[in-house]
């Protein structure tokens, strides 16, 4: 059998409130595979960007155990998180998230630069990327030189950037129209064909079809699951 890439045990997660605590996640039981394609649905408020902020290192949980590629990850420092991050997931968001005073070329490369790489590494592995999605004759464009859809691709190079073991998208098609969703949604799935472990946060039943895996979250827990 082959170890996990990541597994989720009775993971709870709640927010300190004045008024009242707020428990986004109830005991979630979730295991996924190098390869697989999930998509995280459910309606808004169902904690599906709690469970992908705590799959993705962006924060910390509250109870419960987090094992990523076989290591615990339940209680690590800030540092050992973000440098996990940095170093394992790729993350894509419904406002891409791009640097505004930084070319196409410089957001992709802004995950490379932790470690420091010899710049001829770094110029072919940029490149590469924004090749990979199709980017190639816009690495010197600023992001508001860009159509939404653009800036997605480049945020998309941005997340592959480092060889990361999964990418995690939160509503990556959000802020698109949709032919342009479905075009990003492909980049995505071709991704995914080539080995890509993706884990897909949306409400839109669409684009939750085109993955392998859906779980339907409910209220902080797993409501159902479905297999294509
Ligand atoms: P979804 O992404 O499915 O819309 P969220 O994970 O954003 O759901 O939210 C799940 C629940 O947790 C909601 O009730 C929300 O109000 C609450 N919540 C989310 N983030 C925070 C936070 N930072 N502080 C307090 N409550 C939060
Ligand atoms: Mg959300």
């Amino acid at each position: 059998m082959t170890t996990a890439l990541i597994r989720l045990s009775d993971i709870e997660k709640v927010y300190p409130m004045e008024a009242e605590t707020v428990t986004a996640l109830k005991g979630v039981n979730l295991r996924i595979d190098p390869g697989e394609f999930t998509a995280i649905m459910g309606s808004s408020g169902s904690g599906k960007s709690t469970l992908m902020h705590i799959a993705g290192l962006l924060d910390n949980l509250s109870r419960g155990r987090y094992e990523l590629e076989g290591r615990d990850v339940s209680s690590l420092t800030q540092n050992q998180m973000a440098q996990i991050r940095n170093q394992r997931i790729g993350f894509i968001f419904q406002s891409f998230n791009l640097l505004p005073r930084c070319s196409a070329f410089e957001n992709v490369a802004l995950p490379m630069l932790y470690r420091r790489p010899p710049a001829s590494h770094l110029r072919e592995k940029v490149t590469s990327c924004l090749a990979m999605v199709g980017m190639t004759d816009r690495a010197d464009h600023l992001p508001r030189q860009l159509s939404g859809g653009q800036q997605q691709r480049v945020a998309i190079a941005r997340a592959l950037v480092n060889d990361p073991a999964l990418i995690l998208a939160d509503e990556p098609t959000g802020n698109l129209d949709t032919t342009t969703g479905t075009e990003i949604i492909r980049l995505l799935g071709s991704l995914n064909d080539k080995g890509m472990t993706l884990i897909l946060v949306t409400h839109d039943p669409e684009v939750g079809r085109t993955a392998r895996r859906r779980i339907i979250l409910r209220d902080g827990r797993i409501e159902r699951e479905q297999r294509a």
